[in-house]
């Protein structure tokens, strides 16, 4: 195969696994394409079989991507944030999916103001097994979330969270339950925390079945990164 075949493949690809996730996802689940590592080509070529919302985990790569790709794009920050990086994506950035501490949300709140907008965003819970991952305690969201009413330009939309990595499917189907029990206690005191972001391309499938609202997505719609 040629170059050229080789590259009409991929995005051919890229085009036809957006469509597929169209089809088979229900109304009440958002896709969230994440992008992170991959060329504007790629992220255009999904932008034109009509995803509009994209995930990205590193500020200054999100940032340079939205200063070069159409404006009607939803930017969500999928990945941990620095208190000290909020102000470069505080212009534009829809939805911050792992806030977990109170500092955070102070310079989220900041920034907005600053900015004039209100930003979404979304409670990191742990709820893996495995020491490395990021995210707040359980016992710890209601205190966070009393805390957040002090921040009249951020907008609590809802809990993420991540499971292990693992190939025990009860263990990560376990560990979705927990957070979706959770985010349905939480939603009886807190009403406008609609979003369960939960789910990636090794676990979407179980995380639907438990509940989530929202998937983020790569490599099952953009092939493998090499980091
Ligand atoms: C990279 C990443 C994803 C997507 O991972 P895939 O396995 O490629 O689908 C989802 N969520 C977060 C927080 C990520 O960092």
């Amino acid at each position: 195969m040629n170059g050229i075949e080789n590259v009409y493949l991929q995005l051919m690809t890229i085009t036809q696994n957006i469509i597929e996730f169209n089809q088979t996802l229900t109304k009440s689940v958002t896709l969230i394409a994440v992008s992170k590592t991959k060329p504007i080509p790629d992220l255009l070529e999904a932008y034109q079989a009509g995803q509009r919302a994209f995930g990205e985990n590193k500020i200054q790569e999100m940032t340079e991507k939205w200063e070069q790709l159409p404006k009607d794009i939803d930017w969500h920050m999928i990945g941990h944030v620095q208190t000290n990086k909020v102000k470069y994506m505080a212009p534009f950035v829809h939805l911050i999916h792992a806030v977990d501490s109170v500092k955070l949300l102070k310079e989220i709140q900041k920034q907005a103001l600053k900015n004039d907008r209100t930003i979404g965003c979304l409670i990191q819970i742990r709820i893996a097994e495995e020491e490395t991952k990021f995210g707040l305690p359980a016992e710890e969201l209601s205190p966070l979330l009393d805390a957040a009413k002090e921040f009249p330009n951020v907008a609590i939309r809802g809990l993420m969270g991540m499971a292990s990595f693992t190939s025990d499917q009860n263990q990560v189907r376990e560990e979705f339950k927990r957070l979706a029990a959770l985010f349905n206690k939480t939603l009886i005191t807190y009403p406008d925390c609609k979003i369960l972001s939960m789910g990636m391309s090794g676990d979407y499938e179980l995380a639907i079945e438990e509940g989530s609202t929202m998937i983020r997505v790569g490599s099952k719609i953009f092939g493998e990164r090499n980091y």
